[in-house]
């Protein structure tokens, strides 16, 4: 049997079309497939690997760790120096009110720990999110995602859920003394590149003030870069009280974290103690690359560059087929009619070697999200080539 058929075959499979790229190597924003092809990538992991395939510091820092040790013990019990430097790295970004990191294996395992926080904090269960959001697959996560397509085959998911339109003001009125937590994402990535009103998500920050309400914020796509800060909420000026990471946050190690104040945190302490467990949770691996990408998004240019480059992309594609481009730094999506000129056009892309998908909620949009690593040159061969796919499939 081929590769191809082996995949297909013995690695389970969630849908009737993968993407069956066969991966050989991955260096800088290439991907090379299994003839050798070199392939711009414009997905980055799915907004993972914002600096770059095979980040020397971040290979160097992997392999220290894997000489020193690998995991020792389960989470919360040894003082392993990877966590330790990477967690005070991180709390030395954050604002005071979000000093306590819990590192989790993923971001779902992130929401899922950040649920569990707000219902002890509180001691309520009512939780609000929004339609199109995505959290994350496991059932507390799922149990906040707005669609009822993925969720009605798991059923009976998680009650005193309450989800509403995003960017829009109905859900003010219903955070009130009862809701343990508002779980959004301060950009909704899966919808298409839905940015929502700065007024709005300081509006909600307000309610919750008022009522005790915690505020989540999911950024586990758009932090570390992604969208022109380290944070998306240093940009917009709004502090959540617990913070989800995931994603980028590991250097492309595995690795989540949700994030709050150490007075909150501290519930899982007692009542029951070890309110929440985790064997791999903060592997000294993941935090050892997490902590040299960390670094490196710190002393290299790529943050910073973030804005020009999202314009230069803006700039370039320009077609009369795509009808519209959302944006936020290097997270965007091209808008097109319909999901099958979609398919035809990132196909068409992946042929000529531009490496693209769709996204989970707006499957007529194509992503771009590559490493922030992209250079200025490499941006306008990948729109030549999306332009060069969008005219052979529409005109
Ligand atoms: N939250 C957001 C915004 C995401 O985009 C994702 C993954 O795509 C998750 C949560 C879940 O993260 P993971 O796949 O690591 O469990």
């Amino acid at each position: 049997m081929t590769q191809r058929q082996l995949f297909l075959h013995h690695v389970a499979q969630t849908s009737d079309a993968p993407l069956c790229f066969e991966v050989s190597k991955a260096n800088g924003v290439y991907l090379y497939d299994a003839q050798g092809k070199k392939h711009i990538d414009l997905i980055g992991g799915i907004s993972v690997c914002n600096v770059g395939h095979g980040n020397q510091h971040v290979i160097e820092a992997i392999k220290k760790q894997v000489d020193d040790y690998l995991h020792v013990m389960v989470y919360g019990e040894v003082i392993q120096s990877p966590q330790v430097q990477y967690a005070t790295a991180l709390a030395s970004r954050l604002p005071s009110s979000l000093q306590s990191i819990y590192f989790t294996n993923s971001g779902s395992e992130a929401t899922e720990g950040a649920m569990k926080l707000a219902k002890r904090v509180t001691g309520r269960s009512k939780m609000i999110s929004f339609k199109k959001a995505y959290h994350g697959s496991t059932q507390g996560a799922l149990s906040v995602m707005g669609s009822e397509y993925w969720q009605q085959a798991f059923r009976p998911l998680l009650p005193d859920i309450f989800q509403f339109q995003y960017n829009s003001a109905e859900v003010l009125s219903h955070i009130d003394e009862h809701t343990a937590c508002i779980i959004l994402e301060p950009v909704q990535s899966e919808a298409g590149v839905l940015v929502p009103d700065q007024a709005w998500l300081k509006a909600i920050r307000t309610k919750c003030d008022e009522t005790g309400c915690l505020l989540i914020f999911d950024e586990i796509q758009t932090a570390f870069g992604r969208t022109g800060t380290l944070f998306r909420f240093e940009a917009i000026d709004v502090i959540p009280d617990i913070l989800l990471l995931g994603k980028a946050l590991g250097g492309g190690m595995p690795l989540g974290a949700f994030v709050s104040s150490k007075s909150h945190m501290d519930t899982f302490t007692h009542h029951p103690v070890l309110g929440h467990i985790t064997t791999f949770g903060g592997h000294p691996v993941s935090c050892a690359a997490g902590l040299a990408a960390w670094q490196y998004l710190q002393t290299s240019q790529i943050v910073t560059q973030v804005s020009e480059h999202e314009k230069l992309f803006t700039s370039l594609l320009k077609h009369p087929s795509i009808i519209q481009l959302n944006s936020c730094g290097l997270l965007m999506a091209l808008h097109f009619d319909s999901y099958e000129t979609n398919k035809k056009i990132i196909d068409a892309c992946i042929a000529k070697g531009v490496f693209t998908d769709w996204f989970l909620f707006a499957s007529n949009a194509m992503r771009i999200a590559p490493p922030l690593t992209i250079n200025e040159e490499e941006i306008r061969m990948a729109c030549d080539i999306i332009l060069e796919a969008i005219n052979e499939i529409t005109c």
